[in-house]
């Protein structure tokens, strides 16, 4: 679901989408201030990703004394820029590459810190780039952003539709009926409905051609198809429709979550990983292991922001219900893995083109990662999810470049002599990850979803899994509720 979100996102270029036209803008700064202290609680922050680097920083402002314990020697978590492995400074993002622009918490803090932005694909606007597409082993160029005659049997009316057309026809209408995830009242039955099937079964089921099926797979949900809940990919499809826009930091997103650590400071511990937790009614103790020592500490309340592939190996006590333990102990991961090839100079660019290539190879699709930066090198990637993403994960470090490779030089045939070292990055196989992204199999979400941010005693839940937006946004939101839970709590 995070296979290159912003270039991916063709329903932003959807001007008629169902979606957009019925959903207006959603204002968030108005609920977003955190209310000042009337008296000051001690709060312990675990994990230092987006979501609690948020809640730290708004629960710091408004006068709560607050520590954060972050497993890794880094904040950022799954917003990771890779800057050691490539030469002439170059860097690529391991994580999270694109926002939107209505990611309007996230952008919030980016202007708050002044943290100046590149427009994806404007250096393709400039230049009038072309975007490669690989299908049945034939390559075909367009011009960027618009649309392949699409090498399938599309019926006279489904190729006037369409990527945007058939999306909408398919797709839109129904997930305009799921309700807010948020509200009390949810899932109602369309939600149940649409929890019970994959997007490839919906989609069957309303008669849609496997030709169809193979152009909509082209969308960045397009390695879900087979195994992830049609109502999780549907449910923040309103959300991805009101973004128009798409950006990424100017010098690496990881920028942000420094902005962050910088502003908290002292109040940061880096090595320091969760090992227990227990709670009575008037304190939380946990036990933290840092530097290879036990340390037993406590706080009056505790964020638990970190995903629960990894809160699976924290020993909790029998103060948290029967139910979130279930949450906690079944929720699946899916799978992430990038492959990044340096070349030694951009030939693409002669050629006209961007870069960025959609493909049904197994490596779906190639990156350019260095679109907005100087070079006479670059470094394309590729980014896989799912059963490709352990098909890779399952190789050694050097036979993945070396399969990526020669995947790629059948797209770009010139990459062969220009190839200039690699790398590559397996989420699975990232301790404090375990996985790349929360997902629920058909059946999964009205039953788990509602129990998963739910506050148990003392300890809050924020974090991508505990919303309903599964991008940057929704753990940044999540960031917000968890310190306006805490500020509202005696
Ligand atoms: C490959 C990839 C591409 C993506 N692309 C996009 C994109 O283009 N746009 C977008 O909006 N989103 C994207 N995302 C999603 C986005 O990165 C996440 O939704 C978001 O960063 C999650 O933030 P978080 O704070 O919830 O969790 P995390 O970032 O995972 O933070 C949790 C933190 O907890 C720490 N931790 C874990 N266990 C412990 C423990 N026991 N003790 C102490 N600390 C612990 C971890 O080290 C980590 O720092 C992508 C994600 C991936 C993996």
């Amino acid at each position: 679901m995070y296979q290159n979100i912003g270039r991916r996102a063709f329903l932003k270029a959807s001007a008629n989408s169902l979606a957009a036209l019925a959903l207006a803008p959603r204002r968030f700064a108005q609920s977003f201030q955190v209310a000042p202290a009337a008296k000051p609680q001690k709060v312990i922050v675990v994990g230092a990703g987006i979501a609690g680097l948020v809640a730290a920083f708004e629960l710091m402002q408004s006068g709560h004394d607050v520590t954060v314990f972050e497993a890794r020697m880094r904040p950022g978590g799954r917003i990771h820029t890779l800057r050691d492995e490539f030469a002439d400074g170059l860097y690529a993002e391991a994580g999270a590459i694109d926002f939107g622009d209505a990611y309007t918490v996230l952008q919030h803090y980016i202007s708050a810190f002044n943290l100046p932005f590149n427009e994806d694909g404007a250096t393709e606007k400039v230049s009038g780039a072309k975007d490669v597409y690989y299908l049945n082993n034939k390559r075909y160029v367009v011009p960027s952003g618009s649309e392949l005659d699409w090498p399938y049997a599309l019926s006279a009316e489904e190729r006037k539709l369409g990527l945007h057309g058939l999306w909408d026809k398919y797709v839109t209408h129904a997930a305009q009926r799921i309700g807010n995830p948020a509200s009390a009242e949810w899932p109602n039955s369309a939600a149940r409905e649409l929890d019970g099937v994959t997007l490839n079964d919906f989609l069957r089921k309303q008669g849609a051609s496997d030709a169809v099926i193979a152009v909509l797979r082209m969308t960045f949900l397009g390695e879900d198809f087979d195994h992830v809940s049609a109502l999780q990919d549907m449910v923040w499809q309103p959300f991805f429709d009101r973004n128009k826009k798409w950006m990424n930091l100017k010098g690496g997103n990881d920028l942000l979550p420094r902005a962050f650590a910088e502003r908290l400071g002292k109040r940061m511990h880096y090595g320091a990983a969760l090992r227990k937790l227990t709670q009575d009614k008037d304190r939380v103790h946990l036990s933290v292991i840092r530097g290879g020592a036990l340390e037993q500490l406590d706080a009056d309340r505790v964020i638990l922001a970190i995903p629960f592939s990894t809160l699976r190996n924290v020993e909790l006590d029998d103060s948290f219900s029967a139910q979130k333990r279930a949450v906690i102990s079944k929720l699946r991961y899916d799978s992430t893995a990038h492959v990044y090839l340096q070349s030694k100079n951009r030939f693409w660019i002669k050629q006209g083109i961007s870069g960025f290539a959609q493909t049904d190879l197994p490596i779906r699709v190639v990156v350019n990662y260095t679109e907005a930066q100087p070079g006479p090198r670059a470094i394309l990637g590729i980014e896989t999810e799912g059963a490709n993403s352990r098909l890779i994960a399952a190789m050694k470090p050097e036979e993945r470049i070396r399969w990526s490779l020669e995947n790629v030089t059948k797209i770009y045939p010139e990459m062969a002599e220009n190839f200039d070292g690699g790398t590559s990055v397996v989420w699975d196989d990232e301790p404090w990850s375990l996985g790349a992204a929360a997902y629920y199999a058909p059946g999964e979400m009205t039953t788990m979803f509602p129990h998963v941010a739910s506050v148990e005693g003392r300890v809050h839940f924020a974090g991508e899994h505990t919303s309903e937006l599964f991008v940057m946004e929704g753990a940044a939101r999540s960031g917000v509720r968890v310190a306006n839970e805490i500020s509202a709590a005696h």
